[in-house]
């Protein structure tokens, strides 16, 4: 399988060669030269990997169609690694659960740090170590966080050869379990910079210090932002576990809704519907910030400024413009890569926005790839939260609840049953539970009193050359 850039540019490459990058050289992002096809006969073979075999085997045969520079004994190895009852809590990895009538929820935050970007971020630290340990290179991962990805990208690569992370972070302004979470690792490998200012700020510095080639490659920065094509596709994985888990036969379809962002998660679902998965919709659940609602919508892609970028209950979803959506809309385009390129590269960079309601190709978004949207406000959550606790006895979290909450205005067909993703455990967004139910949610055991540990963390003003000099002393 060789890789290309959705902006047209003539290299192809290796499944390795893209894991340690991150855009392509014309700034677009890598996908696949094909979707490889799940038939009804591998589907079977599939269905039973999991079931006997289990999350890990199921998810070595799905990586194995992508990736082909990893020999098939150290990828199942890695896989077999990752997903382990002991990191993700089950056997399952990610059970279902059953809400009412055909509506599941997939669990998918049991991991390390109790939100689903674990699920791709665990794996992608073994293929890290495993890569560069194979070519002696080390790699100085960069980046901002304003919660999750940063807590997922610690705890996925804590302790791991070749590697190190430095994370920024608004100071002050993520929550007490979240602070806690990310400055009470030890590990020397990993480097906590409490930037005094808000998220942008730290987004600045991480461009900055990209942005200067000699600094970046002297010491081998690095990402693990969501346009990894690796993190996509270890969440193709769990779509193919929730239909094998939701269904008895092929001829069975399945709905998914997905919590949005930065189109990540979706896209994973877009690629799995492309191989072949009996996949019926996949409805895009976005909060306040509806950029993609309104394109699913309309047709009209508008980026927000940061004044018109809200800060929501649930926060993972507050995105001015979803970096992964420029992939789902090669497809759409009929994989023209010169228009993704006009349209992405320069619409946006000119005008903010674009506008595919006149061309034909929209109508495709709902009708060829099963696409539809809706939207949920803080009014919203607190009523689903309740909503789900008072007759389900479920406590979710505040971006499950956007799900959960567009997932029962689309569910209308009882017979294809309706997959929510839980992004999060309630945990992580406690202040908002309590708002809705009155009552702190339950707290799993190995978090306990985890605020009180001793914390790793440098508080810095937002000045790029400090990060700089930081990064410097700790690279020797
Ligand atoms: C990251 C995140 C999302 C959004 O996922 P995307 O892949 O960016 O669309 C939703 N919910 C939670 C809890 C998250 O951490």
């Amino acid at each position: 399988m060789k890789y290309l850039s959705n902006r047209g540019h003539a290299d192809r490459k290796q499944f390795c060669d893209i894991l340690l990058e991150g855009l392509a050289p014309d700034g677009g992002l890598y996908l696949p030269e094909h979707y490889p096809q799940v038939d009804d006969a591998m589907l079977t073979r599939l269905r039973k990997a999991y079931h006997e075999q289990g999350y890990a085997e199921l998810a070595f045969q799905i990586l194995s169609l992508y990736i082909d520079d990893i020999p098939a004994a150290d990828l199942k190895a890695l896989c077999a690694k990752t997903y382990t009852a002991e990191v993700f809590g089950t056997g399952e990895i990610v059970p279902l659960r059953h809400l009412e009538n055909s509506l599941w929820l997939e669990a998918l935050s049991n991991g390390p740090t109790l939100a689903f970007k674990d699920m791709a971020m665990q794996l992608l630290g073994n293929l890290f170590e495993y890569e560069l340990g194979r070519r002696g290179e080390q790699l100085n991962i960069l980046g901002a966080t304003s919660g999750d990805t940063g807590s997922a990208a610690e705890y996925a690569m804590r302790g791991k050869a070749g590697v190190r992370v430095f994370m920024t972070s608004p100071h002050g302004r993520m929550s007490a379990f979240q602070q806690a979470q990310m400055f009470s690792l030890q590990d020397e490998n990993i480097h906590n910079i409490a930037i005094e200012g808000v998220f942008d700020d730290c987004q600045d510095i991480v461009k900055a210090v990209s942005n200067d080639h000699a600094f970046k490659h002297k010491y081998k920065i690095g990402t693990v932002n969501s346009i990894n094509w690796a993190r996509l596709l270890a969440q193709v994985v769990y779509y193919f576990a929730g239909y094998i888990q939701a269904t008895e036969t092929n001829d069975q379809k399945v709905s998914f809704t997905v919590p949005s962002g930065n189109f990540g998660n979706v896209c994973a679902g877009h690629v799995a519907r492309m191989m072949g998965l009996p996949i019926a919709k996949l409805v895009v659940a976005t909060n306040e910030n509806d950029v993609l609602d309104e394109f699913f919508r309309t047709g009209v892609y508008r980026v927000r400024g940061s004044a018109d970028t809200h800060e929501t209950s649930s926060p993972s979803m507050d995105i001015s413009k979803a970096s992964n959506f420029e992939r789902f809309v090669f497809d759409l385009l009929g994989r023209d890569g010169a228009r993704t390129k006009a349209l992405f590269g320069d619409a946006l960079s000119k005008d903010g926005r674009f506008d595919l309601s006149q061309d034909p190709c929209f109508a495709d978004a709902a009708a060829k790839y099963g696409f539809e949207s809706g939207k949920s406000t803080h009014a919203d959550r607190l009523a689903t939260i309740r909503d789900n606790y008072q007759r389900h006895g479920v406590t979710i979290d505040t971006h499950t609840a956007d799900g959960v909450k567009v997932a029962l205005e689309h569910h209308q067909d009882p017979n294809v049953p309706m997959i929510v993703l839980e992004t999060a455990l309630p945990i992580k967004f406690a202040e908002t539970i309590v708002e809705a139910l009155g009552h702190a949610p339950e707290r799993p055991a190995k978090f306990a009193g985890i605020e009180d540990l001793p914390k790793r963390v440098q508080v810095m003003p937002a000045d790029v050359d400090l990060v700089k000099a930081y990064i410097e002393r700790h690279c020797a």
